[in-house]
């Protein structure tokens, strides 16, 4: 194992054990809210924080961040589960939910009205959004703040047993409304919400906000080092209020890294629900899809986007980073551990017309030519074969390495063969090459070669009648545009998507061996990509998604 890159996050840590901090504990956590499916940026964060509880033989929980009972669904929570466990790390302790502390939260508000610094506005939303002032305008007092700890008792212990309807209470902290920081600017705690939510049911109708939540979670839980992205920089304050004035034990610390963002794609859960929501994509597991699960579905392994991450590293600083690199990340694992396959994609029949009729000769291939460790194939040589129509042209100049009507190329593993003549349909089209083969040039070059001039190339092939039909999906980036969501006046980011970022082969051919194969298998298509084997695939219908081409082949 490569030991981890530091960064200016391990940098405070190795500083705070230094000082014997928080009692030589690192304790991290990763908390989504279960709103949606992770993405490659969620991955991020997740190799941030459970990489740093491993190499520091801490502890990093899994918390559902989960204050917000309308927009969240179990099947997020299911999924977001199974893809932690995908990308290779194991939570400490239970899956906690920020909805398991609402009990004690509701206690935290409690402490904070005693000691006069909450109190229940009771005036409307618009006009608390109007008193909140902005950025040139400080705040004004609500005339609501001056109310008794025992009006302010009564009032939310009234919100809490469905006193009031949606807007009209919130509690909110007693900070300062002059503050340069609207964050502080008596930030709401609890809102009134009369829904059902799908871990506590209708236990409660008031839900405390994501500011007050997150810091008392990690609070409770013993956060030492509470990592977060840039945008929650203004939020520190108030997390350090909160831990200050509530009476927690531990003392948890915030601190802020850059988010990813790659380009060609969306790395937000509202714009990807968008594009699920609206039929764009076949759902989130989508292998076009940014998400873990679509990653996972077109091939890329845990391996190649934990390496990604790794070698992102962790600053301050904002960038977009080339999606070319991602898929790089994933060729290079894959050049070294994924089988070797031929798999024709557009068959155009080869006639070996000196072979006999009923013969199968069994050819000898490696699984990986440069791992001999993984074995060896078997691959059937028969009288028909399919190539690919893109390996045959009637005429062509030397730079064409492949064949040639009058010339020669190797069938891969196999014998030399000459093109000799094409067979026409009514239309014209060519459906069939006969050809010859040299029954001497299995492993060796041809003799005799004079004046026949050099092989022009090699080529895969797939023998017709043993080969096994199947369904290739060949995938492309989501966006036609690095930045889709900066966009002008009057467009949207879905103006932006690729139309052709999902072209299906339904007539390709796959060589025997792969009979059976179970989804999420990985292969090497020798001369065309990377593949692997859809989760829809079984042995009535085969199915392949190309993961990503040979080498870099953007712009096109
Ligand atoms: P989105 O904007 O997609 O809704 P989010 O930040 O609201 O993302 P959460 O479920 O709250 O999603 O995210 C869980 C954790 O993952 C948070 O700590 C968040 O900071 C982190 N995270 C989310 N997106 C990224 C990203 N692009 N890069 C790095 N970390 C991220
Ligand atoms: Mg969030
Ligand atoms: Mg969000």
């Amino acid at each position: 194992d490569v030991k981890a890159p530091s960064n200016f996050i391990r940098q405070i840590i190795d500083r705070d054990l230094a000082e014997g901090k928080n009692d030589g504990q690192v304790v991290t956590r990763f908390p989504p809210e279960p709103n949606g499916y992770l993405h490659i940026g969620h991955a991020k964060s997740i190799c941030l924080n459970f990489g740093i509880a491993e190499s520091y033989g801490g502890a990093c929980h899994l918390r559902f961040d989960d204050t917000n009972p309308e927009k969240e669904e179990e099947e997020y929570i299911v999924s977001i589960q199974r893809d932690v466990e995908w990308l290779g790390f194991q939570w400490a302790g239970p899956v906690r939910f920020a909805s398991g502390y609402f009990d004690q939260l509701y206690q935290y508000a409690l402490q904070l009205i005693d000691k006069g610094l909450a109190y229940v506005d009771t005036q409307s939303p618009e006009q608390i959004a109007e008193m909140r002032g902005n950025y040139n305008r400080p705040g004004q007092n609500s005339p609501h703040r001056e109310r008794s700890v025992e009006e302010n008792r009564a009032l939310f212990e009234r919100m809490r047993d469905g006193g009031f309807e949606e807007g009209e209470a919130v509690l909110r902290a007693r900070i300062d409304m002059a503050s340069a920081n609207i964050n502080l600017r008596d930030p709401i705690l609890y809102r009134v919400r009369k829904k059902a939510h799908h871990q506590t049911g209708d236990k409660w109708v008031i839900y405390p906000m994501y500011d007050f939540t997150h810091p008392l979670s990690d609070a409770i839980e013993g956060i030492t080092h509470s990592l977060c992205t840039l945008e929650f920089e203004d939020h520190r304050p108030l997390y350090d209020w909160l831990v200050e004035h509530v009476e927690v034990s531990a003392r948890p610390r915030q601190y802020e890294f850059a988010r990813l963002n790659l380009n060609y794609t969306v790395t937000s859960k509202r714009r990807l629900k968008q594009l699920v929501d609206e039929g764009h994509v076949a759902g989130w597991d989508d292998p076009r899809m940014p998400t873990l699960s679509g990653l996972r579905r077109r091939g890329f392994t845990p391996a190649s986007i934990r390496g990604f991450c790794e070698n992102l590293g962790v600053s301050r600083a904002d960038s977009v980073i080339d999606m070319s690199i991602l898929e790089d990340s994933v060729r290079d694992d894959l050049n070294q551990h994924a089988p070797r396959a031929f798999c024709v994609l557009n068959p155009l029949k080869l006639v070996i017309r000196n072979w006999p009729e009923d013969k199968t000769e069994w050819l000898q291939a490696p699984v990986h030519p440069q791992n001999e460790t993984m074995g060896t194939r078997q691959m059937p040589l028969t009288r028909e074969v399919y190539i690919d129509r893109e390996d045959f042209r009637e005429e062509a100049n030397k730079k064409y390495k492949r064949l040639v009507l009058g010339d020669r190329v190797r069938l891969r593993y196999g014998y030399v063969v000459r093109a000799d003549e094409v067979v026409r349909d009514d239309a014209g089209e060519i459906i069939e090459i006969h050809c010859s083969y040299d029954p001497d040039t299995l492993g060796k070059n041809p003799e005799n070669d004079e004046g026949q001039g050099k092989l022009r190339g090699v080529i895969h092939w797939v023998s017709a009648p043993l080969g096994l039909p199947c369904q290739v999906r060949l995938y492309d980036r989501l966006f036609k545009v690095p930045m889709p969501t900066r966009v002008g006046e009057g467009e949207d980011f879905l103006d932006h998507i690729n139309e052709a970022s999902l072209q299906v082969l339904d007539h390709c051919v796959v060589e025997p061996g792969l009979k059976g194969v179970l989804p999420e298998t990985r292969y090497q298509f020798e001369r065309e990509g990377y593949f692997c084997v859809d989760t829809d695939s079984d042995e009535n219908g085969l199915i392949f998604n190309r993961t990503v081409g040979l080498r870099e082949s953007w712009p096109r």
